[in-house]
This record gives C-alpha cells, sequence and structure tokens, in this order.
C-alpha cells in the first residue's frame, strides 16, 4: 500500500493502528464513532459537493477542494487529535504541490465546536514530511505489528476489541 494522507494521519496517532490499516485489517465499518465521523463529514454541510471538487491526485482522494481559491477543506468531529488532522492536511497540500499546484493552504474545520483553524505547509514541513513517508514504509512494510499503546485514545479507536479483548 502506499503511503496516503490516512496512513501520515494514523503514523501520528498510533504507530500499530497505522500498521494494521496498512496491511488490510480494518474494523471501521464496525464502529460507532467512525460512523459518528462519517455522518457529521456527509450532514455538516450538505451543500458541499455541489461547491467544492473532490480530487483525486496520485491516488490520494482529497473529499473538498476550492479550486478557486486553492484551499482544502477537511472536516472533522472534534479536535481531540489535532496534530494527527494537521498532518493529513499537510499532506494533501504537499501532494499537491508535487504535482504542480503552488500556493495552496488548508483549514480544519470542527463542526460540533465551532472552530477552524488554518493549516500551512512550511519548508520545514516538507522535510518532515518526506521522512515520514520513509518511515511508514519501513513501517508497514515490516512483518511484526507494533505493540499497543495503552493510551487513553484506545477506548474510542475501531481496533480497541482486536487490541485489548481479541489478543
Ligand atoms: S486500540 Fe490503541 S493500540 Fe490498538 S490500534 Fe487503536 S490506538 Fe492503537
Amino acid at each position: 500500500m502506499q503511503v496516503n494522507a490516512t496512513l501520515i494521519n494514523l503514523y501520528h496517532v498510533c504507530k500499530r493502528e497505522c500498521w494494521l490499516h496498512a496491511n488490510g485489517i480494518r474494523f471501521e465499518h464496525t464502529s460507532d464513532l467512525v460512523y459518528e465521523g462519517k455522518l457529521i463529514h456527509e450532514e455538516s454541510y450538505p451543500q458541499r459537493p455541489e461547491r467544492y471538487e473532490e480530487l483525486e491526485i496520485d491516488g490520494i482522494k482529497i473529499d473538498f477542494y476550492d479550486a478557486r481559491s486553492k484551499v482544502v477543506h477537511e472536516i472533522k468531529k472534534s479536535d481531540k487529535i489535532e496534530e494527527a488532522h494537521r498532518w493529513q492536511v499537510k499532506y494533501y497540500i504537499y501532494v499537491l504541490e508535487r504535482n504542480g499546484v503552488e500556493g495552496v493552504t488548508g483549514i480544519l474545520e470542527y463542526p460540533t465546536l465551532r472552530q477552524t483553524e488554518k493549516v500551512e505547509l512550511t519548508d520545514n514541513d516538507r522535510e518532515q514530511i518526506k521522512n515520514m513517508e520513509k518511515d511508514i514504509e519501513t513501517l508497514i512494510t515490516s512483518d511484526t505489528c507494533p505493540p499497543v499503546i495503552n493510551s487513553k485514545i484506545c477506548k474510542n479507536c475501531s481496533y480497541y476489541e482486536f487490541c485489548y479483548i481479541i489478543e
């Protein structure tokens, strides 16, 4: 599986989740939280698909791109894992740049909190993303699944039962 924005996000949340997702072990469809997140995505801005484009570039899907103002919009259920969200949007900007689209910025939107955050890509971010891509490739092609992280975020993870009950 090639590195994409979801893996960039998961890499910051939990290396084990990143490995499981990349290796085809998925439980998102059974998770109420993931379903709730999808609903917020679809219901918060029902008019969005008409106003903004859905893009697929280098096999990476960007749900809401405003081509006129060159802004990537990403909607999130909460701001609990902000750093991972920021990197996901930075990665979208990075991929657009890699394909010759300059001057792109991002906006993270948290409808339930009524908050937005502007996201920009710096030179330092570009260097970090190159390193992340290498790290993620090494991580997901490893035969060994990383250990559980025993974090409070685990209870809200779609892999919770797999990590703590099944294993
Ligand atoms: S339950 Fe915890 S350890 Fe398991 S994948 Fe999710 S975040 Fe990682």
